[in-house]
């Protein structure tokens, strides 16, 4: 449809609309409506409310030339610069440089599970601050550069404001964020040793999205840069460089099936997105993939209404130790479970106990530590194979978004030391462990 361009409120921000360089980023569009508007901090329509995302003229031409180009970029997300909301020039701009994690070809954990196709761990933990949200900081923080905020902020269930305040520190914006206050330490240690302003809600994550929502609308708030509010079109494309580099370390292939973490659902829909582009720009073969959403049963309003074939979401209070992913209403909830149902694939939840045993599953298998949403993601995966909704004959993709010596609470009561020992041979012996 021919939509019309609308222009963006200035916001109480510099920068004129003309004078912003995002790149092969052409302007925002409504997911729901399609209406057209400028680059802007902004992230609802002004028609329907709907939320708005990032429009693109992507490179045309030459797939070869463009996957060569890929290739000869930074080992980090800027290889795909052209592919994404951020200037031509990125890669010498100040940042943390996140992507390029491992890609793990997990035999061991294949065995235990009773994979017999090919079975990857996507670990993220390996991004600077050691979780997938270095990804989507990196892009927000190109935006609120662009748009002229001095401060950036963000309503966290944990590891956001650990990747705001680092990527702030490194690109030099002061940074105030929030967070619920009974947040693993780890998580919070994390989110404070950058120099920012952490500020902890009495309230669950809701309450801390509801009260940033509250805060941008306020003089407070003003010149504020909220990396999943309003920057949340950009931050969102932060994701489709787990889709890119997953089909990249894949030898330029989709994977058959995916399986991916839910907290607010944005990574997966980008995933999915991320999916899309490369087919569409012939960077891979295009063929069925299945997208597979994980939840922690305590905090299950994707996959409760997935299997009660709703199409509306709805919230719930959530109690689980993966309080990474404990966002009770999530905003791009409607949207994964079109993508889940498009593409043949499902949305699981475990238990908090399902989680801790995925946790040392993968642990022991293929010696990756990871965060209780990484024990969501294994334990999904372990559930669906076990209930036959993923085959365990294709190749499959989990994802591990975060660290475990940030959730150390999860698995501490079960791993401390086999004995405690005076330093001698004889005590060694006695202790049975030769
Ligand atoms: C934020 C987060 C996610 C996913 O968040 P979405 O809001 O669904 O994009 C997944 N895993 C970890 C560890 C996270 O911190
Ligand atoms: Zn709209």
């Amino acid at each position: 449809m021919a939509a019309q361009t609308v222009a963006v409120p200035s916001a109480g921000t510099s920068a004129s609309a003309s004078s912003v360089d995002l790149g092969p980023a052409a302007g925002l569009s409504c997911r729901e409506c399609g209406t057209r508007f400028e680059l802007g901090p902004i992230f609802a329509c002004a028609e329907c409310f709907g939320p708005l995302e990032v429009a693109y003229e992507l490179p045309a031409g030459d797939p070869e030339a463009l996957r060569a180009a890929i290739e000869a970029g930074p080992h980090n997300i800027w290889r795909y610069a052209p592919l994404l909301p951020v200037p031509t020039d990125v890669a010498s701009k100040p940042s943390l440089n996140p992507g390029f994690t491992k890609l793990v070809d997990a035999e061991n954990l294949a065995k235990e599970l009773g994979v017999t196709g090919k079975l990857y761990v996507k670990d993220d933990s390996g991004n600077p601050t050691h979780s997938f949200k270095d990804r989507v900081v990196a892009i927000a923080v190109e935006a609120a550069r662009a748009f002229g905020f001095t401060t950036l902020s963000c309503s966290s269930t944990g590891n956001l404001a650990g990747a705001v305040g680092a990527a702030a520190a490194r690109a030099g914006f002061r940074s105030c964020v929030f967070i619920p206050h009974d947040l693993e330490q780890g998580k919070v240690v994390m989110a404070g040793v950058y120099g920012g302003d952490l500020v902890g809600i009495e309230g669950n994550y809701d309450d801390v999205n509801r009260f940033c929502s509250e805060l941008i609308g306020d003089p407070l708030g003003e010149g504020w840069g909220f990396v999943n509010v309003n920057l949340r079109p950009y931050y969102g494309e932060g994701s489709k460089t787990l889709a890119y580099e997953i089909c990249e370390q894949l030898g330029w292939r989709l994977p058959d099936q995916i399986v991916v973490p839910i907290a607010s659902g944005s990574q997966l829909t980008k995933i999915d997105k991320g999916l899309q582009e490369l087919v569409k720009l012939g960077l891979v073969e295009d063929r069925p993939y299945k997208i597979f959403g994980a939840q922690a049963e305590g905090c299950s309003p994707v996959s409760t209404a997935f299997k009660a074939g709703h199409d509306v979401v709805r919230p719930q209070k959530p109690n689980t130790i993966a309080k990474s992913l404990a966002i009770g209403n999530p905003a791009d909830g409607p949207y994964v479970l079109d993508i889940a149902r498009r593409t043949g694939g499902y949305v699981e939840d475990v238990t908090d106990e399902q989680v801790v045993e995925a946790i040392r599953i993968l642990a022991r298998t293929e010696g990756i530590f990871a965060e209780t949403a990484g024990g969501v993601t294994v334990g999904v995966t372990k559930k669906l194979i076990e209930n036959g909704q993923l085959d365990p004959s294709l190749t499959t993709v989990v994802l591990n978004t975060g660290d475990g010596l940030k959730t150390l609470e999860a698995v501490a009561a079960d791993s401390g030391q086999t004995a405690v020992i005076r330093p001698s041979l004889d005590a060694f012996r006695a202790a049975g462990l030769a």
